[in-house]
Protein backbone atom coordinates (compact mmCIF):
# COMPACT_ATOMS: atom_id res chain seq x y z
CA UNK A 1 0.00 0.00 0.00
CA UNK A 2 1.49 3.31 -1.02
CA UNK A 3 -0.69 6.94 -0.56
CA UNK A 4 0.87 7.59 -4.00
CA UNK A 5 -1.62 5.27 -5.23
CA UNK A 6 -3.86 8.00 -5.28
CA UNK A 7 -2.60 9.79 -7.50
CA UNK A 8 -1.78 6.91 -10.01
CA UNK A 9 -5.58 6.10 -9.71
CA UNK A 10 -6.57 9.88 -10.58
CA UNK A 11 -4.04 10.19 -13.00
CA UNK A 12 -5.65 7.41 -15.20
CA UNK A 13 -9.43 8.09 -14.16
CA UNK A 14 -9.06 11.94 -14.54
CA UNK A 15 -6.37 12.31 -17.11
CA UNK A 16 -7.34 15.28 -18.30
CA UNK A 17 -8.73 17.37 -15.63
CA UNK A 18 -6.27 19.73 -14.20
CA UNK A 19 -4.50 18.55 -11.07
CA UNK A 20 -2.51 21.49 -9.83
CA UNK A 21 -3.09 25.60 -10.64
CA UNK A 22 -1.65 28.48 -9.48
CA UNK A 23 -3.84 31.27 -8.56
CA UNK A 24 -6.85 31.27 -12.06
CA UNK A 25 -4.29 29.45 -14.08
CA UNK A 26 -4.32 25.73 -14.91
CA UNK A 27 -0.77 24.24 -14.36
CA UNK A 28 -0.72 20.51 -14.52
CA UNK A 29 -3.65 17.53 -15.55
CA UNK A 30 -3.59 14.36 -13.44
CA UNK A 31 -1.58 12.47 -16.40
CA UNK A 32 1.31 15.17 -16.92
CA UNK A 33 1.40 15.37 -13.01
CA UNK A 34 1.70 11.53 -12.53
CA UNK A 35 3.98 11.80 -15.47
CA UNK A 36 6.48 14.14 -13.81
CA UNK A 37 6.37 12.80 -10.19
CA UNK A 38 7.25 9.40 -11.44
CA UNK A 39 10.49 11.22 -13.33
CA UNK A 40 11.44 13.03 -10.10
CA UNK A 41 11.16 9.70 -7.93
CA UNK A 42 13.69 8.28 -10.36
CA UNK A 43 16.18 11.06 -9.77
CA UNK A 44 15.30 11.08 -5.47
CA UNK A 45 16.49 7.07 -6.06
CA UNK A 46 19.21 7.53 -8.20
CA UNK A 47 20.99 10.72 -8.45
CA UNK A 48 20.84 11.60 -5.16
CA UNK A 49 20.66 7.79 -4.14
CA UNK A 50 17.66 7.67 -1.48
CA UNK A 51 16.57 4.47 0.13
CA UNK A 52 12.84 3.41 1.11
CA UNK A 53 12.17 5.20 4.90
CA UNK A 54 14.87 8.12 4.01
CA UNK A 55 13.63 11.34 5.30
CA UNK A 56 12.58 14.01 2.64
CA UNK A 57 12.12 17.97 4.14
CA UNK A 58 10.32 20.94 2.53
CA UNK A 59 10.91 24.16 3.57
CA UNK A 60 8.33 26.00 1.34
CA UNK A 61 5.89 28.59 0.85
CA UNK A 62 2.59 27.10 -0.32
CA UNK A 63 3.38 26.34 -3.87
CA UNK A 64 2.72 23.80 -6.72
CA UNK A 65 5.68 22.03 -6.60
CA UNK A 66 5.48 21.28 -3.15
CA UNK A 67 2.84 18.94 -3.83
CA UNK A 68 4.79 17.76 -6.81
CA UNK A 69 7.61 16.85 -4.61
CA UNK A 70 5.20 15.39 -2.02
CA UNK A 71 3.83 12.65 -4.40
CA UNK A 72 7.65 12.28 -6.44
CA UNK A 73 8.91 11.25 -2.22
CA UNK A 74 5.95 8.91 -1.91
CA UNK A 75 6.17 7.65 -4.96
CA UNK A 76 9.66 6.80 -4.60
CA UNK A 77 8.74 4.52 -1.04
CA UNK A 78 10.26 7.79 0.86
CA UNK A 79 9.18 10.22 3.92
CA UNK A 80 7.85 13.67 3.99
CA UNK A 81 9.14 15.80 6.48
CA UNK A 82 7.07 19.12 5.92
CA UNK A 83 7.87 22.26 7.79
CA UNK A 84 5.99 25.41 8.54
CA UNK A 85 7.57 28.36 6.24
CA UNK A 86 7.28 30.36 9.27
CA UNK A 87 9.46 28.87 11.43
CA UNK A 88 12.48 30.18 12.91
CA UNK A 89 15.91 28.54 11.92
CA UNK A 90 16.65 26.97 15.08
CA UNK A 91 13.32 25.16 14.93
CA UNK A 92 14.07 24.07 11.00
CA UNK A 93 17.63 23.03 12.73
CA UNK A 94 15.85 21.18 15.57
CA UNK A 95 13.43 19.43 12.51
CA UNK A 96 16.32 18.77 10.17
CA UNK A 97 18.33 16.77 13.10
CA UNK A 98 15.08 15.13 15.44
CA UNK A 99 13.83 13.55 11.39
CA UNK A 100 17.20 12.95 10.37
CA UNK A 101 16.34 14.16 6.61
CA UNK A 102 18.41 13.67 3.72
CA UNK A 103 17.57 16.63 1.53
CA UNK A 104 15.53 19.66 1.88
CA UNK A 105 13.07 21.15 -0.56
CA UNK A 106 12.96 25.05 -0.24
CA UNK A 107 11.44 27.64 -1.86
CA UNK A 108 14.12 31.01 -2.66
CA UNK A 109 12.57 33.07 0.09
CA UNK A 110 13.89 30.07 2.62
CA UNK A 111 17.11 28.87 1.07
CA UNK A 112 19.45 31.24 3.22
CA UNK A 113 17.45 29.93 6.70
CA UNK A 114 18.02 26.54 5.52
CA UNK A 115 21.27 26.66 4.75
CA UNK A 116 21.93 28.30 8.45
CA UNK A 117 19.66 25.80 10.17
CA UNK A 118 21.59 22.94 7.97
CA UNK A 119 24.92 23.11 9.83
CA UNK A 120 23.27 21.50 12.83
CA UNK A 121 21.66 18.83 10.66
CA UNK A 122 24.40 16.03 10.28
CA UNK A 123 22.07 14.12 7.65
CA UNK A 124 21.19 16.52 5.55
CA UNK A 125 23.25 16.14 2.20
CA UNK A 126 21.46 18.12 -0.49
CA UNK A 127 19.33 21.63 0.07
CA UNK A 128 17.32 21.66 -3.56
CA UNK A 129 15.71 25.47 -4.43
CA UNK A 130 12.49 24.58 -6.48
CA UNK A 131 13.47 27.77 -8.62
CA UNK A 132 16.55 26.46 -9.98
CA UNK A 133 17.97 23.88 -12.54
CA UNK A 134 18.84 21.86 -10.40
CA UNK A 135 14.71 21.11 -9.44
CA UNK A 136 13.74 21.43 -13.32
CA UNK A 137 16.26 19.04 -14.43
CA UNK A 138 14.60 16.47 -12.47
CA UNK A 139 11.27 16.49 -14.87
CA UNK A 140 14.42 14.99 -17.41
CA UNK A 141 14.52 11.30 -17.90
CA UNK A 142 12.85 8.10 -17.62
CA UNK A 143 9.92 7.30 -15.10
CA UNK A 144 10.21 4.52 -12.25
CA UNK A 145 7.15 2.25 -11.23
CA UNK A 146 5.43 3.25 -7.88
CA UNK A 147 7.54 1.64 -4.92
CA UNK A 148 5.57 -1.00 -2.82
CA UNK A 149 5.60 -0.05 0.59
CA UNK A 150 4.10 -1.48 3.43
CA UNK A 151 0.99 -0.01 5.40
CA UNK A 152 2.93 0.90 8.70
CA UNK A 153 5.70 2.22 6.55
CA UNK A 154 6.08 6.10 8.04
CA UNK A 155 4.61 8.54 4.72
CA UNK A 156 4.88 12.22 6.39
CA UNK A 157 6.63 13.53 10.00
CA UNK A 158 4.03 15.75 10.96
CA UNK A 159 5.75 18.09 13.67
CA UNK A 160 3.25 19.22 16.25
CA UNK A 161 2.88 23.22 16.10
CA UNK A 162 5.18 23.12 19.41
CA UNK A 163 2.42 25.30 21.79
CA UNK A 164 4.32 24.13 24.49
CA UNK A 165 7.84 22.80 24.18
CA UNK A 166 9.81 21.44 21.26
CA UNK A 167 7.45 19.91 18.80
CA UNK A 168 7.53 16.36 18.11
CA UNK A 169 7.11 14.15 14.73
CA UNK A 170 3.66 12.57 14.88
CA UNK A 171 5.02 9.42 12.66
CA UNK A 172 2.30 9.16 9.74
CA UNK A 173 2.07 6.08 8.02
CA UNK A 174 0.67 5.14 4.58
CA UNK A 175 -2.31 3.31 6.39
CA UNK A 176 -2.91 6.66 8.56
CA UNK A 177 -2.87 8.35 5.55
CA UNK A 178 -5.28 6.25 3.62
CA UNK A 179 -7.65 5.27 6.59
CA UNK A 180 -8.03 9.37 6.87
CA UNK A 181 -9.15 9.59 3.75
CA UNK A 182 -11.24 7.46 3.60
CA UNK A 183 -13.44 8.82 6.81
CA UNK A 184 -13.21 11.92 4.95
CA UNK A 185 -15.35 10.42 2.07
CA UNK A 186 -17.58 8.64 4.97
CA UNK A 187 -18.19 11.65 7.58
CA UNK A 188 -17.34 14.88 5.17
CA UNK A 189 -17.72 14.98 1.92
CA UNK A 190 -17.35 12.99 -1.51
CA UNK A 191 -16.00 15.71 -3.56
CA UNK A 192 -16.70 15.75 -7.46
CA UNK A 193 -14.30 15.17 -9.92
CA UNK A 194 -13.30 18.21 -11.52
CA UNK A 195 -14.37 20.24 -7.97
CA UNK A 196 -11.41 22.36 -6.44
CA UNK A 197 -9.90 23.26 -3.23
CA UNK A 198 -7.88 26.43 -2.52
CA UNK A 199 -5.00 26.14 -0.32
CA UNK A 200 -5.16 29.48 1.96
CA UNK A 201 -3.55 27.51 5.42
CA UNK A 202 -0.25 26.35 4.97
CA UNK A 203 -0.03 22.71 3.28
CA UNK A 204 2.74 21.79 6.02
CA UNK A 205 -0.09 21.46 8.56
CA UNK A 206 -3.91 21.30 8.08
CA UNK A 207 -4.60 21.98 4.62
CA UNK A 208 -2.05 19.66 3.16
CA UNK A 209 -3.70 16.80 4.59
CA UNK A 210 -6.75 17.80 2.45
CA UNK A 211 -4.66 17.15 -0.10
CA UNK A 212 -5.21 13.24 -0.47
CA UNK A 213 -9.39 13.05 -0.64
CA UNK A 214 -9.00 15.72 -3.36
CA UNK A 215 -6.34 14.17 -5.38
CA UNK A 216 -8.33 10.52 -4.81
CA UNK A 217 -11.78 11.93 -6.53
CA UNK A 218 -9.75 14.07 -9.20
CA UNK A 219 -10.30 17.88 -7.85
CA UNK A 220 -7.83 20.29 -8.58
CA UNK A 221 -5.42 22.27 -6.16
CA UNK A 222 -5.48 26.08 -6.71
CA UNK A 223 -2.10 27.58 -5.31
CA UNK A 224 -3.04 31.63 -4.13
CA UNK A 225 -0.91 33.26 -6.03
CA UNK A 226 0.23 35.38 -3.44
CA UNK A 227 1.68 32.62 -1.30
CA UNK A 228 -0.53 33.27 1.66
CA UNK A 229 -4.57 33.64 2.89
CA UNK A 230 -5.78 37.21 1.42
CA UNK A 231 -9.58 37.71 1.48
CA UNK A 232 -9.69 39.22 -1.85
CA UNK A 233 -7.73 36.94 -3.59
CA UNK A 234 -9.53 33.61 -1.97
CA UNK A 235 -12.75 35.41 -3.05
CA UNK A 236 -11.97 35.41 -6.43
CA UNK A 237 -10.24 31.70 -6.39
CA UNK A 238 -13.81 30.53 -4.82
CA UNK A 239 -15.61 32.01 -7.88
CA UNK A 240 -13.03 30.99 -10.63
CA UNK A 241 -12.62 27.13 -9.66
CA UNK A 242 -15.87 25.19 -9.55
CA UNK A 243 -17.28 23.79 -6.40
CA UNK A 244 -14.32 24.62 -3.84
CA UNK A 245 -13.33 23.38 -0.55
CA UNK A 246 -11.32 24.77 1.76
CA UNK A 247 -9.82 24.18 5.03
CA UNK A 248 -9.72 27.38 7.46
CA UNK A 249 -8.60 27.90 10.95
CA UNK A 250 -11.69 29.45 12.91
CA UNK A 251 -9.80 32.81 12.84
CA UNK A 252 -9.41 32.66 9.01
CA UNK A 253 -13.45 31.84 8.88
CA UNK A 254 -13.43 34.49 10.91
CA UNK A 255 -10.99 37.08 8.74
CA UNK A 256 -13.72 36.08 5.55
CA UNK A 257 -16.83 36.56 6.94
CA UNK A 258 -15.66 40.20 8.53
CA UNK A 259 -14.31 41.35 5.28
CA UNK A 260 -16.38 43.13 2.57
CA UNK A 261 -15.21 41.39 -0.51
CA UNK A 262 -16.89 38.09 1.27
CA UNK A 263 -20.20 39.73 -0.87
CA UNK A 264 -18.15 38.89 -3.93
CA UNK A 265 -18.49 35.66 -3.27
CA UNK A 266 -21.25 33.92 -5.88
CA UNK A 267 -23.74 31.69 -4.17
CA UNK A 268 -22.90 28.76 -6.28
CA UNK A 269 -18.91 29.00 -6.02
CA UNK A 270 -18.36 27.39 -2.39
CA UNK A 271 -18.78 23.68 -1.86
CA UNK A 272 -17.60 23.52 1.71
CA UNK A 273 -15.66 25.17 4.36
CA UNK A 274 -14.05 22.66 6.52
CA UNK A 275 -12.78 24.65 9.81
CA UNK A 276 -11.20 23.15 12.45
CA UNK A 277 -7.87 23.19 14.81
CA UNK A 278 -8.63 25.22 17.59
CA UNK A 279 -12.38 26.25 18.96
CA UNK A 280 -14.68 28.04 16.93
CA UNK A 281 -16.89 30.68 19.38
CA UNK A 282 -20.61 29.72 18.64
CA UNK A 283 -21.43 33.44 17.88
CA UNK A 284 -18.78 33.56 14.99
CA UNK A 285 -20.15 30.59 13.74
CA UNK A 286 -23.95 31.71 13.79
CA UNK A 287 -22.87 35.07 11.82
CA UNK A 288 -20.70 32.96 9.39
CA UNK A 289 -24.10 30.25 8.56
CA UNK A 290 -25.96 33.30 8.24
CA UNK A 291 -23.29 34.85 5.28
CA UNK A 292 -22.05 31.81 3.81
CA UNK A 293 -25.45 29.43 4.16
CA UNK A 294 -25.48 25.78 4.50
CA UNK A 295 -21.52 25.26 3.81
CA UNK A 296 -19.72 24.46 7.11
CA UNK A 297 -18.74 21.75 8.69
CA UNK A 298 -15.93 21.09 11.80
CA UNK A 299 -13.49 19.03 12.15
CA UNK A 300 -11.54 17.76 15.26
CA UNK A 301 -8.10 16.25 14.94
CA UNK A 302 -4.55 16.76 16.07
CA UNK A 303 -1.57 15.73 14.21
CA UNK A 304 -1.09 12.50 16.05
CA UNK A 305 -4.51 11.56 14.56
CA UNK A 306 -5.03 13.45 11.29
CA UNK A 307 -8.54 15.28 10.93
CA UNK A 308 -9.93 12.58 12.02
CA UNK A 309 -11.53 12.40 15.98
CA UNK A 310 -14.88 13.80 16.03
CA UNK A 311 -16.75 15.79 13.39
CA UNK A 312 -19.80 18.13 13.33
CA UNK A 313 -21.96 17.91 10.06
CA UNK A 314 -23.20 20.37 7.73
CA UNK A 315 -26.89 18.99 8.63
CA UNK A 316 -26.41 19.43 12.33
CA UNK A 317 -25.34 23.40 11.27
CA UNK A 318 -27.92 23.76 9.40
CA UNK A 319 -30.88 22.20 11.78
CA UNK A 320 -31.52 25.27 13.29
CA UNK A 321 -35.11 24.25 14.25
CA UNK A 322 -33.71 21.97 16.33
CA UNK A 323 -34.20 22.25 20.35
CA UNK A 324 -30.20 21.47 20.62
CA UNK A 325 -29.08 23.88 18.20
CA UNK A 326 -26.61 25.95 20.13
CA UNK A 327 -25.31 22.96 22.20
CA UNK A 328 -24.83 21.00 19.02
CA UNK A 329 -22.68 24.04 17.49
CA UNK A 330 -20.51 24.81 20.82
CA UNK A 331 -19.97 20.94 20.08
CA UNK A 332 -17.17 19.43 18.14
CA UNK A 333 -19.92 16.77 17.02
CA UNK A 334 -19.89 13.08 16.62
CA UNK A 335 -17.08 10.52 16.62
CA UNK A 336 -15.68 9.74 13.41
CA UNK A 337 -16.45 6.67 11.71
CA UNK A 338 -13.52 5.17 11.75
CA UNK A 339 -12.60 6.03 15.54
CA UNK A 340 -13.31 4.93 18.98
CA UNK A 341 -13.65 7.73 21.24
CA UNK A 342 -13.63 7.95 25.18
CA UNK A 343 -13.76 10.31 28.02
CA UNK A 344 -11.61 9.10 30.71
CA UNK A 345 -10.37 9.84 34.11
CA UNK A 346 -7.13 9.85 34.86
CA UNK A 347 -6.59 6.06 35.88
CA UNK A 348 -8.38 5.50 31.78
CA UNK A 349 -12.15 4.30 33.30
CA UNK A 350 -14.62 5.33 30.91
CA UNK A 351 -16.81 8.21 32.18
CA UNK A 352 -20.36 8.77 32.14
CA UNK A 353 -22.24 11.36 29.52
CA UNK A 354 -22.06 14.76 31.28
CA UNK A 355 -18.84 14.05 33.13
CA UNK A 356 -15.84 15.86 32.11
CA UNK A 357 -12.18 13.95 31.43
CA UNK A 358 -8.99 13.62 28.99
CA UNK A 359 -10.27 12.61 25.39
CA UNK A 360 -8.96 9.38 24.03
CA UNK A 361 -9.26 7.91 21.13
CA UNK A 362 -8.46 4.08 18.72
CA UNK A 363 -8.40 3.93 15.23
CA UNK A 364 -6.65 3.32 11.72
CA UNK A 365 -5.52 7.15 11.39
CA UNK A 366 -3.52 7.21 14.72
CA UNK A 367 -0.02 7.78 14.33
CA UNK A 368 2.55 4.73 14.74
CA UNK A 369 4.28 7.04 17.71
CA UNK A 370 6.54 10.06 17.98
CA UNK A 371 9.99 9.92 15.59
CA UNK A 372 12.85 9.75 18.20
CA UNK A 373 11.01 9.94 20.92
CA UNK A 374 9.79 7.04 23.12
CA UNK A 375 9.55 8.69 26.19
CA UNK A 376 6.78 11.03 24.39
CA UNK A 377 5.23 8.01 22.35
CA UNK A 378 4.88 6.15 25.45
CA UNK A 379 2.98 8.84 27.25
CA UNK A 380 0.56 9.31 24.43
CA UNK A 381 -0.07 6.25 23.16
CA UNK A 382 -1.02 3.80 26.35
CA UNK A 383 -2.72 -0.16 24.77
CA UNK A 384 -3.54 1.04 21.57
CA UNK A 385 -5.50 3.95 22.76
CA UNK A 386 -3.87 8.29 21.97
CA UNK A 387 -4.75 10.76 24.73
CA UNK A 388 -5.07 13.74 23.46
CA UNK A 389 -4.49 16.08 25.77
CA UNK A 390 -8.07 17.57 25.42
CA UNK A 391 -10.46 17.33 27.73
CA UNK A 392 -14.35 17.25 26.94
CA UNK A 393 -17.13 15.76 27.97
CA UNK A 394 -19.91 14.00 26.11
CA UNK A 395 -23.87 14.33 25.70
CA UNK A 396 -26.83 12.10 25.69
CA UNK A 397 -26.91 12.60 21.66
CA UNK A 398 -23.04 10.97 21.70
CA UNK A 399 -21.76 14.50 21.00
CA UNK A 400 -18.14 15.61 22.33
CA UNK A 401 -18.10 19.18 23.59
CA UNK A 402 -14.09 20.38 23.91
CA UNK A 403 -13.47 22.19 26.86
CA UNK A 404 -9.59 22.99 26.78
CA UNK A 405 -6.25 21.67 26.51
CA UNK A 406 -6.06 19.79 29.62
CA UNK A 407 -3.05 21.97 30.41
CA UNK A 408 -5.00 25.22 30.17
CA UNK A 409 -7.84 24.20 32.58
CA UNK A 410 -8.08 27.06 35.83
CA UNK A 411 -8.23 25.55 38.68
CA UNK A 412 -9.55 28.13 41.56
CA UNK A 413 -10.97 27.41 44.88
CA UNK A 414 -11.17 23.73 43.91
CA UNK A 415 -13.49 23.87 40.86
CA UNK A 416 -12.70 23.32 37.16
CA UNK A 417 -12.98 26.47 35.04
CA UNK A 418 -13.30 26.03 30.99
CA UNK A 419 -11.55 29.24 29.62
CA UNK A 420 -13.47 28.29 26.71
CA UNK A 421 -16.90 28.32 28.12
CA UNK A 422 -15.93 32.50 29.74
CA UNK A 423 -14.10 32.85 25.82
CA UNK A 424 -17.52 32.07 24.30
CA UNK A 425 -19.17 34.76 26.91
CA UNK A 426 -17.09 37.63 26.58
CA UNK A 427 -17.00 37.12 22.54
CA UNK A 428 -20.77 37.98 22.55
CA UNK A 429 -20.19 41.34 23.28
CA UNK A 430 -20.21 43.50 19.79
CA UNK A 431 -16.55 45.33 20.50
CA UNK A 432 -14.82 42.29 21.56
CA UNK A 433 -12.36 40.98 18.50
CA UNK A 434 -11.00 38.65 20.20
CA UNK A 435 -10.29 37.23 23.51
CA UNK A 436 -8.28 34.75 25.73
CA UNK A 437 -8.65 33.74 29.28
CA UNK A 438 -5.64 31.73 31.47
CA UNK A 439 -5.28 31.67 35.18
CA UNK A 440 -3.17 33.22 37.37
CA UNK A 441 -1.04 32.05 40.00
CA UNK A 442 -3.35 33.05 43.60
CA UNK A 443 -2.04 32.56 47.27
CA UNK A 444 -6.02 31.55 48.36
CA UNK A 445 -7.74 30.05 45.29
CA UNK A 446 -4.81 28.46 43.71
CA UNK A 447 -5.58 30.46 40.66
CA UNK A 448 -7.80 32.98 39.47
CA UNK A 449 -8.90 33.96 35.81
CA UNK A 450 -7.75 36.83 33.72
CA UNK A 451 -8.88 37.60 30.69
CA UNK A 452 -7.28 39.37 27.79
CA UNK A 453 -9.04 41.36 25.71
CA UNK A 454 -8.68 42.96 22.17
CA UNK A 455 -11.45 45.76 21.73
CA UNK A 456 -12.29 45.90 18.42
CA UNK A 457 -11.25 48.87 16.43
CA UNK A 458 -11.87 52.08 18.55
CA UNK A 459 -14.60 50.97 20.28
CA UNK A 460 -14.83 51.73 23.89
CA UNK A 461 -15.34 48.76 26.07
CA UNK A 462 -14.82 48.73 30.04
CA UNK A 463 -14.59 45.96 32.30
CA UNK A 464 -17.61 46.58 34.03
CA UNK A 465 -19.55 45.93 30.77
CA UNK A 466 -17.97 42.37 30.44
CA UNK A 467 -18.38 41.45 34.35
CA UNK A 468 -22.12 42.00 33.68
CA UNK A 469 -21.93 40.21 30.62
CA UNK A 470 -20.26 37.34 32.48
CA UNK A 471 -22.99 37.81 35.31
CA UNK A 472 -25.38 37.35 33.02
CA UNK A 473 -24.43 33.86 31.13
CA UNK A 474 -21.82 32.49 33.82
CA UNK A 475 -21.58 30.99 37.30
CA UNK A 476 -20.54 34.11 39.17
CA UNK A 477 -17.15 32.18 40.22
CA UNK A 478 -15.60 31.63 36.58
CA UNK A 479 -15.75 35.44 36.05
CA UNK A 480 -12.58 37.62 35.40
CA UNK A 481 -11.18 38.95 38.14
CA UNK A 482 -9.12 41.12 36.02
CA UNK A 483 -8.99 42.24 32.59
CA UNK A 484 -6.28 42.89 30.43
CA UNK A 485 -6.45 44.99 27.08
CA UNK A 486 -4.26 44.24 24.28
CA UNK A 487 -3.41 45.28 20.94
CA UNK A 488 -2.97 41.57 19.90
CA UNK A 489 -2.70 37.66 21.01
CA UNK A 490 0.16 36.10 20.52
CA UNK A 491 -0.55 33.08 18.33
CA UNK A 492 2.02 30.66 17.21
CA UNK A 493 2.38 29.99 13.30
CA UNK A 494 -0.69 28.00 12.73
CA UNK A 495 -2.54 31.41 14.56
CA UNK A 496 -2.80 29.65 17.81
CA UNK A 497 -2.96 31.33 20.69
CA UNK A 498 -0.12 31.16 23.01
CA UNK A 499 -1.74 30.85 26.67
CA UNK A 500 1.84 29.76 27.57
CA UNK A 501 3.00 33.47 26.57
CA UNK A 502 -0.20 35.33 27.96
CA UNK A 503 0.89 33.34 31.42
CA UNK A 504 3.97 34.89 31.61
CA UNK A 505 3.00 38.09 31.07
CA UNK A 506 1.04 37.80 34.22
P1 LIG B 1 -2.45 20.30 15.87
O1 LIG B 1 -1.89 18.95 16.17
O2 LIG B 1 -1.44 21.38 15.84
O3 LIG B 1 -3.34 20.27 14.66
O4 LIG B 1 -3.41 20.73 17.10
C1 LIG B 1 -4.41 19.87 17.52
C2 LIG B 1 -5.16 20.50 18.65
O5 LIG B 1 -5.96 21.60 18.19
C3 LIG B 1 -6.15 19.54 19.29
O6 LIG B 1 -5.54 18.67 20.21
C4 LIG B 1 -7.14 20.51 19.92
O7 LIG B 1 -6.64 21.00 21.15
C5 LIG B 1 -7.18 21.65 18.92
N1 LIG B 1 -8.30 21.43 17.99
C6 LIG B 1 -8.32 20.75 16.83
N2 LIG B 1 -9.53 20.75 16.26
C7 LIG B 1 -10.33 21.44 17.09
C8 LIG B 1 -11.72 21.80 17.08
N3 LIG B 1 -12.53 21.43 16.08
N4 LIG B 1 -12.18 22.53 18.12
C9 LIG B 1 -11.38 22.91 19.13
N5 LIG B 1 -10.07 22.63 19.20
C10 LIG B 1 -9.54 21.89 18.20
Amino acid sequence: MNIAHLLLGSAQEFRDLPALARGTTPYLTYRDLWRKVSVMSTHLTGRFGLKRGDRVAFAMTNCVEAIEVMYAVWHAGLCAVPMNAKLHAREFAFILENSGARICFVTPDLAETIAEAAKEAPDLKEIVDVTTRSYTFMEVGDPSPVVSTEPTDPAWLFYTSGTTGRPKGATLTHRNLLAMTLNYYADADRPPPGGSIVHAAPISHGSGLWNFPMVGRGSVQVFPESGKYEVPETVELMNRWPECSIFLAPTMVKRLIEHGSVADLQPQALRLITYGGAPMYVADLKRALDLLGNKLMQLYGQGESPMTITHLSREYHWDRQHPRWEQRLASAGRADSCMEVRVVDEEGRQLPVGEVGEIICKGDPVMAGYWNNPEATARSLRDGWLWTGDVGAFDEEGLLTLKDRSKDMIISGGSNIYPREIEDVLNLHPAVAECSVVGRPHPEWGEEVVAFVVKRGTASLAPGELDQLCLDNIARFKRPKDYKFVEALPKNNYGKILKTELRKLL
